[in-house]
């Protein structure tokens, strides 16, 4: 863009001498032309990082296509595009946490049968229990399946959200549903 400038002012240059040499108006005009091309793509040139400016994320969305002369209606668009790339990674975690409980792992244990009361009961509590990555249960915190895994903390309400299941060997929903009840 600034070449173009460039050889046009460097043209303008010219002609404006070719003018003064022959003393023709004509050049002159073309001249003039020349000038105001030139200032008209410089202010283009410097909208247009302006835009760029004002929205530093649209640069790296558009980089690949900033080159290819675009008209502005495509530009200003842009922004909403570059919005919801920003939110995927967001949803993205959220779907992973949902596949991290998969039911099928060797060496887990087997699912609690919970009383649907007791599911009830912690559904609502926030109290922590465990899980382990990759594995679909959540543990008490003392659960002897645990050993030296490495545990994640979760809200027991959060980890039924998420898709966990209430470990056999730990009974937590019992456990917690049972504890909630000797406070209440
Ligand atoms: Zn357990």
């Amino acid at each position: 863009m600034l070449f173009i400038v460039l050889v046009l002012v460097l043209a303008a240059l010219g002609l404006l001498v070719a003018a003064l040499i022959t003393a023709n108006s004509l050049w002159a005009w073309i001249s003039i032309g020349l000038s105001v091309v030139a200032g008209l793509l410089l202010l283009f040139d410097w909208l247009r990082r302006r835009k760029k400016r004002a929205a530093p994320a649209e640069e790296e969305a558009a980089e690949d296509a900033s080159d290819e002369d675009e008209p502005a209606d495509g530009e200003e668009k842009k922004p909403e595009d570059v919005e919801q790339t920003v939110l995927m990674p967001a949803a993205g975690e959220l779907g992973d946490a949902e596949d991290t409980p998969e039911p099928q792992q060797t060496g887990d244990p087997g699912e609690e049968k919970s009383d649907p009361a007791d599911v009830a009961v912690v559904s609502e509590l926030e109290i922590e229990v465990v899980v382990v990555d990759e594995y679909p249960r959540y543990h008490v915190t003392s659960c002897e399946w645990l050993e030296a895994r490495d545990t994640i903390p979760l809200g027991i309400g959060e980890a039924r959200q998420l898709g966990f299941t209430p470990c056999a060997l730990c009974t937590p929903d019992a456990e917690i549903a049972g504890k909630h009840r000797e406070k209440a």
